[in-house]
């Protein structure tokens, strides 16, 4: 016997039973944002491979062994896109959308060939945002309140935040010389992948959950101490902002973000309630790659969100009930089947909004019953060959008591309008 096929590791259906979850983040992230003057963009799943390579960083864990790269018919190297910054900027400068300062936000699948665990999946969902063309603290603020709001709509409580400044590239490179030096005096205490990255990508050290690694780390030179009064500035106003708004931050020297692209301003959202993978939301500032792809110099400030980790947080909070149906028509004779779908056509004409699911597929009354109750929904409405034939149907309560009554198809809309 043949093997069915499944889905591959790591990439996982949506069943019916979760979806209503995912629609109440996605609606609640929508309305959040939009509340703010965001704006959508869809840009393709699939770009050249060299547009991460070049944003992302070469020596990233993305870029060197997440990929999910191919080679095209014509020879070009394409990538399953492994997140959206990379996408939004380049859609930006190629639609000209740079002239003037751009909030967009767009959500959708991601691709990375990470080793599948509770949190961590291959294909993966992030709603995400990205602000072009304003420099300041002030817009870094207003990302993270966004943020703070979000979680406030969906009820998503007991996220922390930790922010930290990467300073500018030349105050980085001259802290990077520094970090080098001290860690290379302590080789011998670190992990293995820590003393790989010592002169590929040392920033990523600090982020280290090797216990001696960490020991090491603690006693380094900090990053704050290579700032230039300007990134100081930048940072102390962001930090003023958020105290201002009643935010609780910890400033955390260690967080570095895995994408090379982050400058000044990172920040990321985390839960204990999680497991290992706690960190729900993370973001910052990326001056520089605007230019960097071939744009013209633009200031750039964003975040991802981690659709998966949040609808879990979702999950434990509240349980995923479906919006329920309020009918379910019953159609019982062959008169009364062939009627039903467009009776069912005109009271949606006539009731907007109205969730009503027409029977299909004949059976007896008793079936057809079993099947309305099953569905949840509040209603019966019960179409047979003798009322048909007088323009009668009758409505029967499915919950709680109250009596079946049976009444003109005409005055349906009526009767049914006292529902809400
Ligand atoms: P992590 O440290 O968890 O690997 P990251 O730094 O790689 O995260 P980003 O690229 O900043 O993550 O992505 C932003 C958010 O997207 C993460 O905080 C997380 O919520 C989510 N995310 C990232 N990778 C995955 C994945 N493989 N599966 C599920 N969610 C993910
Ligand atoms: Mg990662």
């Amino acid at each position: 016997m043949s093997k069915n096929i499944q889905a591959i590791r790591g990439m996982h259906d949506l069943l019916p039973t979760h979806s209503p979850l995912w629609q109440r983040l996605e609606d609640g992230a929508r309305e959040v944002l939009e509340g703010y003057g965001y704006q959508e963009i869809r840009t393709p799943l699939v770009e050249v491979t060299e547009l991460f390579k070049r944003s992302i960083g070469e020596v990233t864990d993305i870029v060197e062994k997440e990929m999910y790269s191919f080679t095209d018919r014509n020879g070009d190297s394409l990538s399953l896109r492994p997140e959206g910054t990379a996408s939004c900027v380049r859609a930006a400068i190629e639609h000209g959308l740079l002239a003037q300062p751009q909030r967009l936000w767009y959500r959708g699948p991601m691709f990375r060939h990470e080793r599948p665990q509770r949190g961590r999946y291959r294909q993966f969902h992030q709603i995400g945002v990205e602000v072009f063309g304003l420099d300041g603290p002030d817009i870094d603020l207003e990302v993270i309140l966004l943020t703070r709001r979000l979680w406030r709509a969906l009820g998503i409580d007991g996220l922390r935040l930790e922010i930290n400044t990467l300073g500018d590239a030349p105050e980085r490179a001259a802290y990077r010389d520094a970090l080098t030096a001290y860690l290379g005096r302590h080789l011998d205490q670190l992990d293995e992948d820590s003393r790989k990255r010592l002169h590929t990508n040392p920033l990523r050290i600090l982020d280290s959950k090797d216990p001696r690694t960490q020991a090491v780390v603690a006693d380094a030179p900090r990053l704050i101490d290579h700032l230039g009064g300007t990134s100081r500035d930048h940072f102390a106003a962001l930090c003023a902002g958020l105290d201002e708004a009643g935010l609780d931050y910890e400033q955390n020297p260690r967080l570095v973000r895995g994408l090379d692209y982050y400058n000044r301003t990172v920040f990321e959202w985390t839960t204990d309630d999680l497991g290992a993978q706690g960190t729900v939301c993370a973001g910052g500032r990326y001056d520089g790659l605007v230019e960097q792809l071939g744009g013209r110099a633009t200031p750039a400030v964003g975040f991802a969100l981690g659709v998966e980790r949040a609808v879990a947080l979702l999950e434990q909070r509240d349980d995923p009930a479906a919006p329920s149906l309020d009918a379910y028509l019953v159609a019982v004779g062959d008169a009364a089947q062939a009627r039903a779908i467009q009776i069912a056509e005109d009271l949606r004409d006539a009731l907007p909004g109205m969730r009503l699911m027409c029977h299909c597929g004949g059976g007896s009354f008793k079936s057809q019953f079993k099947k309305a109750d099953r569905s949840g929904a509040q209603l019966a409405l019960v179409l047979g060959e003798a009322e048909l034939a007088q323009g009668l149907i009758g409505v029967k309560p499915l919950r709680g008591t109250g009596e079946q009554e049976t009444i003109a198809i005409r005055d349906l809309p009526k009767r049914l309008k006292r529902l809400d």
